[in-house]
């Protein structure tokens, strides 16, 4: 699949698993300097690869006629600082819940490893800006996911599928929180409960294998 045509899966995805109303998120795959990124303003279910602009890593526009998303130069400053080969970028519901109310998302699941462990939030700033993008730059250091406040969620990923679950697993994370709230407070595992669950799946058990008679 080529990089346009990764963008339109993808897209077509996010839309169906409720994760982009519309237009709100948008997407990037990298293949050398080059980025494919979806549009601005486009709904995300409806993307051509033809409607999705190729941009160089430093931002010049190489190839599309439409407009590359407003969060960009976000995407840009991602690449730049962590090599990833994609980015995902929504407003999914419990992420922006999340993103609104918390300063870091706690881990209270061992999944959470997955993704770094705890989430930070980045400082809110106006979407599409260089400042918004330092944020996320700095709230990503060593994590594959981040929140940015009052505004939603980004992950990073090797290819656009990773970024895309590691997108699915912020947001089953903050689900799991923002829910484990209306019951009581949730238990934040602890650096050792979570050193043990690196310790395990390092060092899985091996079974024994039944002597044949
Ligand atoms: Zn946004």
């Amino acid at each position: 699949m080529s990089l346009r045509e990764q963008l339109c899966a993808y897209g077509r995805r996010a839309v169906e698993l409720g994760l982009v109303i519309g237009s709100s998120g948008n997407l990037s795959v990298r293949e050398g300097d080059l980025v494919a990124v979806t549009p601005a303003g486009a709904a995300l279910d409806r993307l051509t690869p033809q409607m999705c602009p190729i941009v160089d890593v430093e931002g010049h526009l190489v190839e599309g006629d439409l407009q590359p998303s407003s969060e960009t130069p976000m995407h840009l400053a991602v690449y730049a600082a962590t090599g990833a080969g994609a980015v995902v970028h929504t407003h999914s519901v419990f992420g922006t819940v999340v993103a609104t109310t918390m300063t870091e998302l706690p881990p209270v699941h061992y999944n959470a490893l997955l993704l770094g462990g705890a989430v930070r939030v980045a400082p809110y700033a106006t979407y599409g800006t260089p400042e918004l993008a330092a944020n996320v730059r700095e709230a990503l250091a060593g994590r594959k996911a981040a929140l940015m406040a009052n505004h939603g969620g980004v992950t990073v990923g090797a290819t656009l599928e990773e970024a895309f679950e590691a997108t699915r697993l912020l947001e089953w994370l903050c689900e799991v929180y923002v829910r484990g709230l209306g019951v009581g407070a949730p238990t934040v595992l602890t650096g050792e409960q979570l050193d043990a669950v690196v310790e395990r799946a390092l060092n899985p058990p091996a079974f024994p294998r039944r002597a044949s008679s």
